[in-house]
């Protein structure tokens, strides 16, 4: 079975019951007192309490932080905040999907600082407000193979009082180790199969148009969508496919160490649908990539072109790439409009405005304005392809 370890863009280990080790890791990180941060339904599966017995077994005070929700609140990133101070604890495990893992990144860096978490939002040269010192480790555990927050280093968060989306940011929530066992994932059911591999689709297809130089991201970007599209339907089908399963996490991890480029207007829409509808983050990507791609088209043409030799496709241009796409959809069966999934055009002014002030608009290859964000929008509501 495949075992590898890298150290970019952190240390990652890679291969099957590799989490077994968890403790070892831990205390590799100069971690004694762990506080584990996870969803309510994971806290209960067998593969947390074994993780749980392990560390106590190698004399590690561990101790469960389970109030994180899907799409994460800033109240979430309190509660854990308290159970961090309260238990004196010196390092965090990340465990569970792209909400986990991004609330303990930000409890990690909020927990000991004398500022709240707000005002490390993305902007400018805010994170250097943060005390550096002070940011506690993080070993990140993902269980699902779409957000590659485990190797991102900022955190979404929602600010419940004004309905935002923010972006936490600071250099040093870069987890210290990740661990990608593909045996985790493997009970994962087919929507979140889907969505969340849609997720990772998205960022390494957003920073792949992403317009900025950086060809290490780009070559990063294509063998990933590659694997996507060679692992993604089989993981889909055969959830317990280690081969798939451990792919798929690499191609996540892969997706977020990409972006890093620049995402795009999937993101900026996603975002933005996210915080009033708290739709599943990857199913909104999924649902918007194809309107997204083709109010993008006249800036990527040449780049879709590329994409589809490297896939190997059909018709190698942008005419290929949106066919591999909605037939990738359909396989997974996501839906192809956002009403389809209760979404309907009542607000399309108030995201359009949100989607161009959120800062993965920043890397897309068209700078849309808010009128241009409400009209795909509106696209993907009905299913229009056509312009
Ligand atoms: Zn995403």
């Amino acid at each position: 079975m495949l075992k590898t370890h890298w150290h970019y863009p952190t240390a990652i280990t890679v291969g099957e019951h590799c989490s077994d080790q968890l403790a070892q890791y831990c205390k590799d990180a100069d971690i004694h007192k762990p506080l584990m941060v996870t969803d309510p339904v994971l806290a209960d599966s067998k593969m947390v309490r074994n993780a749980l017995a392990q560390c106590r077994l190698a004399d590690l005070e561990i101790q469960i932080f389970h109030g994180v929700q899907g799409n994460p609140t800033g109240q979430n990133v309190e509660a854990g905040i308290h159970h961090y101070l309260e238990g004196k604890h010196d390092g965090i495990i990340a465990f569970g999907g792209g909400s986990s893992i991004d609330a303990a990144k930000a409890i990690a860096l909020a927990a000991n600082q004398s500022l709240p978490l707000w005002e490390f939002e993305d902007k400018g040269d805010n994170w250097q407000k943060a005390d550096a010192k002070v940011i506690a480790p993080v070993i990140a555990i993902p269980t699902t193979a779409g957000t590659g927050s485990e190797v991102g280093r900022a955190a979404v968060i929602t600010d419940e009082n004004q309905q935002l989306k923010k972006i936490i940011f600071h250099p040093k929530m870069m987890p210290a180790h990740v661990l990608l066992d593909p045996s985790l994932s493997t009970a994962l059911p087919q929507p979140l199969t889907a969505a969340t591999g849609m997720d990772a689709l998205s960022h390494n297809l957003e920073a792949f148009c992403s317009p900025s130089y950086h060809p290490m991201a780009d070559a990063i970007s294509l063998e990933a969508m590659r694997m996507i599209m060679h692992y993604l339907p089989v993981a889909y089908l055969d959830g317990n496919n280690v081969q798939a399963r451990t792919q798929m996490l690499v191609a996540s991890t892969m997706g977020a160490t990409a972006f890093q480029k620049g995402l795009g207007a999937m993101h900026a829409i996603a975002h933005s649908l996210g915080a009033v509808y708290n739709q599943h983050h990857g199913l909104l990507n999924a649902v918007l990539m194809p309107y997204v791609l083709t109010a993008n088209r006249p800036r990527i043409n040449e780049k879709m072109a590329r994409l589809s030799r490297y896939l190997a496709l059909p018709k190698s241009d942008f005419d290929g790439v949106m066919a591999w796409v909605l037939s990738l959809r359909e396989e997974l069966a996501i839906p192809h409009t956002l009403v389809e999934i209760g979404i309907d055009n009542q607000q399309a002014q108030r995201i359009g405005e949100m989607a161009a002030a959120d800062a993965a608009a920043a890397g897309n290859p068209v700078s849309f304005d808010a009128a241009q964000y409400a009209d795909i929008f509106c696209h993907a509501v009905s299913g229009n392809l056509t312009d």
